[in-house]
């Protein structure tokens, strides 16, 4: 449900790219990337070669300069279409931490953080938000700020930082933690702090990794902050602003979901296609049964209209003058509206898929249990399906927990 000018051909030509990368490095290798953290580095480590990384960064610092959300999109719905966690780590690294930086231009972040990720080698950013405590809280936006537990001190030149966050992408391997802190409660948006932190920092430790359901090629663990000291500069952009870049970021982060599941139901929906194509059951393909033919039928539906919403919701990203700036109630509830409508049919496809494949649904060898399992992962995260429909009303009505 795209109409055919929504890309450029030099993005066409990424997605052909991405495409054949896709089928060479990582399909054959699915199952194996589960249990090998070696061979998702391997891979990472090619997106580095290919120049994946550093896209989008500025060129002062090595980087192709700024790119769009939807090539961003082509890259992470291709390789979500291989493997979810590699889509989940790629759109971390390619500037959901940094591009709140690079919108507010300062100046002390990007000198420090930005570099190695236009260097040849593969580096790693962590979004630190969900607080170990009532994580959903953190993420939301009713309770304007008065949810988030991790409290930033100032102290002199420095921000003295305490509290512990669970379950962050990359915690433990990043170089760099944005992480959400409050300078106190009763400030309410006020108070929300986003502060960079140094991934060596005196006082930074974190948990082991966590074994889960699904997601198992990207790396998550608790992070604990014990008095960590960063200098002042590292807070991005000040009361007030920075609640407004923590809206910008969720907006984001909740379209990114969105790619990724669209790119797990669009391997889905190849994988049963072609099997019910060639099983055969009353002496004809199990596809030619009209009960069957329904449910794929309900599944493109479901494939199409995220696939539209997702690179609608681009473009509107991409046209601010148009839709206006991405914190506002109005763009928070339309990312809101894409990742709930795509992560409940990424699971309502994944799962009816296991179904049409019978007992072979269930078999690692036929791949659909490993997208059925990243899937259920796109309903959970982000403050899960009740947080992301309270940012929904938001956006229609005043509604706030007074
Ligand atoms: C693979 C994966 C990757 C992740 N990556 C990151 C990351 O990069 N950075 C990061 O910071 N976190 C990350 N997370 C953590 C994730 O965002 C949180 O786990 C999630 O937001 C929910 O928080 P919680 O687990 O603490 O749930 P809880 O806060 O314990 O909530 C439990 C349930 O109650 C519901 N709920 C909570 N409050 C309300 C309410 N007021 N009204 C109605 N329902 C409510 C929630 O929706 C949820 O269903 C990741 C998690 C996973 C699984």
């Amino acid at each position: 449900m795209l109409r055919k000018d929504t890309f450029t051909e030099e993005q066409n030509a990424i997605r052909d790219m991405l495409r054949k990368f896709v089928d060479k490095e990582i399909m054959p290798v699915r199952l194996e990337l589960e249990s090998d953290p070696k061979l998702v580095e391997s891979i990472h480590q090619k997106l580095v070669d290919l120049g994946i990384q550093r896209a989008g960064y500025p060129s002062e610092y090595g980087g192709t300069g700024p790119g769009s959300p939807t090539t961003l999109g082509i890259v992470c719905e291709e390789l979500a279409r291989g493997d979810a966690g590699i889509s989940l780590s790629c759109g971390i690294n390619a500037g959901f931490v940094l591009q709140a930086a690079m919108v507010a231009q300062n100046k002390a972040i990007l000198d420090k953080f930005i570099p190695p990720f236009c260097g040849d080698k593969i580096n790693y950013a962590c979004l630190s938000m969900t607080d170990s405590t009532g994580g959903a809280d953190t993420e939301n936006p009713l309770l304007q700020g008065r949810g988030i537990k991790t409290r930033a001190i100032l102290d002199g030149d420095e921000w003295v930082i305490n509290g512990s966050k669970s379950w962050p992408t990359h915690a433990g391997i990043a170089s760099v933690y944005l992480t959400v802190c409050s300078t106190g409660y009763e400030q309410g948006e006020e108070g929300v702090a986003l502060i960079f932190v140094p991934g060596n920092s005196p006082g930074l430790s974190f948990g082991q990794p966590e074994k889960k359901l699904g997601f198992r090629t990207s790396v998550n663990a608790s992070i604990f902050y014990d008095n960590v000291r960063v200098p002042k500069e590292y807070r991005l952009a000040g009361p007030g602003a920075d609640a407004q870049f923590y809206y910008a970021t969720m907006a984001g982060t909740q379209w990114h979901s969105s790619v990724i599941s669209l790119g797990i139901m669009r391997s889905v929906f190849e994988i049963i296609l072609d099997y019910t194509k060639g099983r055969e059951s009353g002496g004809k393909p199990v596809r030619e049964w009209s009960l069957v033919a329904g449910i794929l039928a309900d599944m493109a539906i479901r494939l199409e209209m995220t696939r539209g919403a997702v690179f609608s919701y681009a473009y509107m990203m991409e046209h601010p003058e148009i839709y206006g700036p991405p914190f506002t109630k109005d763009m928070v509830a339309k990312a809101s509206i894409v990742r709930s409508y795509a992560s409940d049919s990424c699971v309502w496809v994944a799962n009816k898929a296991v179904e049409l494949m019978g007992s072979n649904g269930l078999s690692p060898e036929y791949h659909l249990e490993k997208y059925l399992r990243d899937s259920k992962i796109t309903q959970i995260w982000l403050g899960g399906q009740q947080i992301c429909k309270y940012r929904i009303a938001n956006g229609y009505y005043d509604y706030y927990v007074r």
